[in-house]
């Protein structure tokens, strides 16, 4: 049976850091869908249908490479409802460090007495791109600094769009 596997976060935007957990994530699964958050107050600094078709760019190569099938979605709701919906048996989630550990682990062991029937699957950032946060991309682009080591060209051209001021 093909198994699925259901990588939620904000991806506000893509950094280096994701892609590392989506190509080790191929690894694991036979399809992985990407779901974007788009929760009610927690407001992204990029649209919902830019981060998309940022991921959708981004991870061809690990789909082309692997063969892994890489969907994009959004959803509103919990986690574990969203992982189900697209049949996923596994929820992937990145650990960086360990205020990431007791975040993310208590979050598992609640979606689990949830959905006892979704393993959530921890992988460990790579020593390479551990250092990688969205929340420090975006706060280094607005102070004018270089972010061309955290995330790819797209993004960049993204968020300098997100950025400039609409007027
Ligand atoms: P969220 O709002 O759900 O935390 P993020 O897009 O910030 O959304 O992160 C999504 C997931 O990716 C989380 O599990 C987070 O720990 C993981 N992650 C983020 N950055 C990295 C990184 N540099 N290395 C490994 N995992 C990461």
């Amino acid at each position: 049976m093909a198994r699925t596997g259901f990588y939620p976060g904000s991806f506000d935007p893509v950094t280096y850091g994701h892609l590392d957990i989506i190509a080790r994530a191929a690894r694991l699964v036979d399809k992985l869908v990407l779901g974007v958050g788009v929760h009610h107050g927690k407001q992204a600094l990029i649209q919902a249908e830019t981060r998309i078709a940022l991921l959708e760019q981004v991870t061809k190569p690990i789909s082309e490479h692997t063969g892994v099938k890489i969907t994009v979605t959004t959803f509103d709701g919990l986690a574990v409802d969203a992982a189900r919906k697209n049949h996923a048996g596994i929820i992937i989630r990145g650990l960086r460090d360990a205020t990431d550990f007791d975040y993310e682990v208590q979050m598992g062991q609640m979606n689990g007495a949830m959905a006892p029937d979704i393993e959530t699957v921890f992988l460990a950032a790579s020593p390479a791109t551990r250092m990688i946060a969205s929340s420090l991309v975006k706060q280094i682009a607005k102070m004018g600094g270089d972010i061309t080591l955290f995330i790819p060209r797209e993004a960049q051209e993204a968020l300098a769009k997100a950025l400039k001021p609409s007027h």
